[in-house]
Parts: structure tokens; C-alpha cells; sequence
């Protein structure tokens, strides 16, 4: 890769930079390329960038962890940009998708729709009639969607599968957001599932089995194996009520990746041993039932950067500001109103000039008129200036998509994969 007289490639420091991107000279890389050079390339800022290298090696990780035979499937609800779900389609083993709309990007990404699967509640009719005519797994989430699943069924004389998705009466534990346990919009509770799979079968629908997501953005293994071990016996108890067997297990996901100073970085091992264990009780309880581990940000997130330039530098009362073209606009999470309880700095750092020099304290702001529009509070940074870039680490989950872009009128971002 390098030349006699390029400098070496050296791991950025841990302080300023999640270390999966290396640094050459003081470019921050993606999979090889020098930021600088990056954004000459795209043209604009601000950008997201992903890096093809990372997305593949995330993949590859997950399978040497987990135990053979597990699925993996992309909730591309994280990142639903064509090109990475075009790129994951090719690594992992499904797509998960949240509407129709990501339906038609799965399946122009070559998807296979048999391993595709449709959840989130308030599903519309005409969103349930193209699923049937897609072919692909349903999670259903309430007693409405039977009916009209069943009539798309018969007027396209296709088979509509389904799964039920459960509303356990359990939460993960120590998850960032929590999408089970008590009441809640998602999925059909627990004790009224019995007389679900009676309907399922009664109206002549494909039940292929059960999805249980409890929760996301979780650190701690243990709580991942312990939820884990219990939605396994609980589609076990379940099973018993339906007519045919389970041929789809999902488990769910929820595992976690870390943002901010103190976070570790998950344990897969664990997880690995726990779900081998219950593949072993597997082949005598549910012998047609394949596991599938469900994952967005856990693939995508760390793969990702942010990047906005510096359009001012202002010094207010002792204190630096770095004003930048791009803020919460395309970027809400990391500006922490993004289901945040108490907002934290992203890691942050200035792309351009990573690795040794001068660093200050400052804050990167965006260009809205609004103190929400705030990148990085008063943080140790690579001393910056106009022109130069700042970058934030851990965005290549729910950036880009889950921004209000049009807030305030500024350009949008673009998105490349590199
Ligand atoms: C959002 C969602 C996911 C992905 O969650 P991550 O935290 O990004 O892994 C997976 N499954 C379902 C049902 C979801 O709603």
C-alpha cells in the first residue's frame, strides 16, 4: 500500500479519536484515503463518510464470535443509504426493514426476499399487500394486520408469511432504549399471542415464527445473554400454540457500541457461548428453527464519520467557538437530541490535523440559530481554523436519515462510501 516515502500509518491516539480510523501524517484515513483528499473528492461539505474496510471487518468479527448458523441480519434502518445496504446485503444474511420504502431499497440492493423481514407497528394496508407481493416475512405487531394480510394473500394468490413479534414481559436491562417489557406500541404482549397463532392459522397464513426485540444500545453482555435466554424460552412456551413449526427464531439485537469516555466496547464471547448453548437446546425444542440476531448500529456506527468544515472561529468571553457549515441539521444525534438524557460529547476531532501539535479547548458549533445546534461543549481539541474539518467519530448509524435536514434551510450533506 505505501510507497518507499510515504510516513508510516500510525493508530490515532485513543484521546481524540475512536481508533478504528488510522492517521497518515496529519489526515485521518477512510479505508486508505486521506481525509483532505476525500473532500476534495466529494466536492462539498458537509459529508458522511463510511468505510467499506471497517463495514467488512465488523461482519467478519461477528462471525467468528457467534457460533455457526446464527443469522445475521441488517436493520438498515440504521443506514439506509443504497450503497452500504447494497454493500451489507453481500455480507450478511438479511435485511430488516421498517416500511415499504425500505423494502424497495432492500430489494434493489438484491436482497433475498426470503431472507428479508418487515416489522414496526402501524404497518398500512398497502404496505402489507406489497410485502405478500414480495414475498417477504412479515412481523406482525397486531391483530389488525391478520386480516388484511390474508385478503392481499387470496387476491394475489401468493402465501403471506408471518411472524409474530412479541411483546415480552421483560425488558433488557441497561439498554440506551427500550422497545419491550410493560405496555408498549410495539409488537402483540405476551398472553394475548395464543389466540393470535389461532387466528394466523385459521385464516390460512404461513407462520414462520417469532421476533423478540427488547432493547438497544447495550454495553454489558450479561444483560444481552440474559435477555437472550429469555426470549428463548418464551418463544418455546409460545411455539406450543402454534399449528406449525418455527422456522425463524430472531432473538433481536441491541448490542451497543461505545461514544463516550469510560464506554467499553462490547464482549461478544459471551454472547457467542450463550447463544451455542441454546442452539444446543435448540435441536430438542425448536429442531426447525434458525437463530437471527438482528444488528443496525452494532454494523454501521463505528464505520462512519461525519464532516463539516469551519466557516468561523470566534473567541466569546475566553471562550473558543469553531462555527461550522453542518450541525444537527444532518446530524441530531450527535448533537444530542437524539434520545439523549444528558447530553454528551460525540468523540470529536479535526481531521485534518490529527495526530501531535497544538490543541485548546473549544466548542464546535453548527450554523442554526438555535444553542441545540451545539457538535462538541467546550472539548480538548487539535487547535483549529478556517477552513479546516472537524470530524465526528461513531456516525455511521442514525445520522444522516434521522436529521432534519430542511431545519433552518442550509445545503443538505451528502454520503459516500469509501
Ligand atoms: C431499530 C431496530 C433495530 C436496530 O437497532 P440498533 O440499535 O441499531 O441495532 C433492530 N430491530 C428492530 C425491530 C428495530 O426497531
Amino acid at each position: 500500500m505505501s510507497s518507499p516515502d510515504t510516513p508510516p500509518v500510525r493508530r490515532a491516539p485513543a484521546h481524540e479519536a475512536m481508533n478504528q480510523f488510522a492517521v497518515r501524517e496529519h489526515d485521518l484515513l477512510v479505508n486508505g484515503q486521506p481525509l483532505s483528499h476525500l473532500a476534495a473528492r466529494v466536492g462539498q461539505t458537509p459529508f458522511f463518510a463510511y468505510d467499506r474496510s471497517l463495514l467488512r471487518g465488523r461482519v467478519a468479527e461477528l462471525r467468528s464470535a457467534l457460533p455457526k448458523g446464527i443469522k445475521l441480519h441488517y436493520a438498515m434502518k440504521a443506514n439506509p443509504m443504497p450503497a452500504v445496504v447494497g454493500l451489507m446485503a453481500g455480507l450478511v444474511d438479511g435485511i430488516d426493514v421498517a416500511s415499504a420504502g425500505e423494502l424497495q431499497v432492500a430489494l434493489d440492493a438484491g436482497a433475498h426476499p426470503a431472507e428479508i423481514s418487515f416489522a414496526g407497528p402501524g404497518k398500512r394496508d398497502a404496505e402489507l399487500r406489497q410485502a405478500v407481493a414480495g414475498h417477504v416475512l412479515v412481523n406482525v405487531e397486531s391483530a389488525r394486520e391478520l386480516p388484511v394480510l390474508a385478503r392481499a394473500s387470496q387476491e394475489l394468490g401468493l402465501p403471506a408469511r408471518v411472524a409474530v413479534r412479541v411483546n415480552p414481559d421483560f425488558e433488557l436491562k441497561g439498554s440506551g432504549m427500550k422497545m419491550g417489557g410493560g405496555p408498549k406500541q410495539f409488537g402483540v404482549d405476551t398472553e394475548v399471542v395464543p389466540a393470535l397463532l389461532k387466528q394466523v392459522a385459521e385464516l390460512g397464513l404461513a407462520f414462520e415464527g417469532f421476533h423478540l426485540f427488547a432493547g438497544s444500545q447495550n454495553l454489558r453482555a450479561e444483560s444481552i445473554c440474559e435477555a437472550q435466554l429469555k426470549s428463548y424460552e418464551l418463544a418455546v412456551r409460545l411455539a406450543e400454540h402454534a399449528r406449525s413449526p418455527v422456522r425463524f427464531l430472531n432473538l433481536g439485537g441491541g448490542f451497543g457500541i461505545p461514544y463516550f469516555p469510560g464506554e467499553q466496547r462490547l464482549d461478544l464471547s459471551p454472547i457467542g457461548a450463550n447463544l451455542a448453548a441454546l442452539q444446543e437446546r435448540a435441536l430438542r425444542e425448536l429442531p426447525e428453527a434458525a437463530f437471527v440476531i438482528e444488528l443496525g448500529r452494532y454494523f454501521v456506527g463505528e464505520a462512519g464519520i461525519y464532516v463539516t468544515r469551519i466557516v468561523d472561529r470566534k473567541v466569546s468571553r475566553g471562550q473558543v467557538y469553531l462555527v461550522t457549515d453542518g450541525g444537527l441539521n444532518h446530524h441530531l444525534a450527535a448533537s444530542g437530541n437524539f434520545g439523549q438524557v444528558v447530553r454528551k460529547n460525540y468523540p470529536v476531532t479535526i481531521g485534518n490535523r490529527a495526530g501531535p501539535g497544538e490543541r485548546e479547548q473549544a466548542s464546535v458549533v453548527g450554523p442554526l440559530c438555535t444553542p441545540l445546534d451545539l457538535l462538541a461543549d467546550r472539548m480538548d481539541l487539535p487547535q483549529a481554523d478556517i477552513g479546516d474539518l472537524v470530524v465526528v467519530f461513531q456516525s455511521g448509524a442514525y445520522g444522516r436519515s434521522a436529521s432534519p435536514q430542511d431545519f433552518l434551510g442550509h445545503p443538505h450533506c451528502v454520503e459516500v462510501l469509501v
